[in-house]
């Protein structure tokens, strides 16, 4: 133990740890690492559907533990399926050009997830019912990591977290929140590969992600949050 932390101890004080701006204890930083463990055992076990009858496997998510930037999908398609990581197909490469596009990367305090951890056969659309039963999985990965900004990312993810039938042509360019987070709306990049006219569309969306993180970096949620 270091001279300042033993003084910090004589004080009663725990140790901070300091992650990227975001301070736990050492107390708290040993339970979130038993939280992931249980929840890394829990979604592989999970039987509350009927996904788990046509899955290969579930897919939980990749990337930073401590992100600040979490971005959201829909759910695994075949390639997800067969390897177990989100977003790894066309729509992923495309995905991970975005990201590079506003200096951000995989897995760098970037944290990728799907609002459903198993694929639906035929990559028909989730179900509510399938929805309601995976929800908690995304909620205790959102308590986990502890993002400063959620990025929604096509219609499904946005209608889906928000709560709401409205488009995303009418969902973007605004600040929303999702279990007390900033979230914003963009174009699904599997969408974006059929539609090449919303890439503008989508890079504007990622300019203002860029910039609303900044203002969240340094100052915390603003008031717009709707
Ligand atoms: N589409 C999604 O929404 N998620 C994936 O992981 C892959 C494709």
């Amino acid at each position: 133990m270091s001279r300042r932390d033993a003084i910090l101890a004589e004080m009663g004080l725990a140790p901070i740890w300091r992650l990227r701006g975001k301070e736990v204890s050492k107390e708290q930083q040993v339970s979130k690492e038993k939280a992931w463990i249980e929840l890394k055992q829990a979604v592989p076990a999970c039987t509350a559907c009927g996904l788990h009858k046509t899955r290969r496997q579930t897919v939980l998510g990749v990337g930073d533990e401590r992100a600040d930037w979490l971005l959201v999908g829909e759910a695994p398609g075949a390639e997800e399926d067969r390897l177990g990581e989100p977003f790894v197909g066309q729509a992923g490469r495309l995905l991970d050009n975005m990201l590079a596009a506003i200096r951000l990367k995989r897995g760098e305090n970037v944290y990728i997830a799907n609002v459903l951890k198993c694929r639906p056969p035929g990559n028909r659309n989730p179900e509510p019912g399938e929805v309601a039963k995976c929800t908690p999985h995304l909620l205790k990965q959102i308590e986990l990591i502890q993002p400063k900004l959620i990025v929604a990312m096509g219609r499904f993810a946005a209608q889906t977290l928000l709560n709401s039938d409205a488009s995303i042509a009418s969902l973007r360019g605004r600040l929303h929140q999702y279990a007390g987070v900033p979230l914003i709306v963009t174009y699904h990049p599997a969408y974006l590969l059929r539609s090449l006219p919303d890439k503008a569309k989508a890079w504007a969306d990622l300019v203002f992600a860029r910039k609303t993180m900044a203002g969240l970096q340094k100052s915390g949620p603003g008031p717009d949050v709707v």
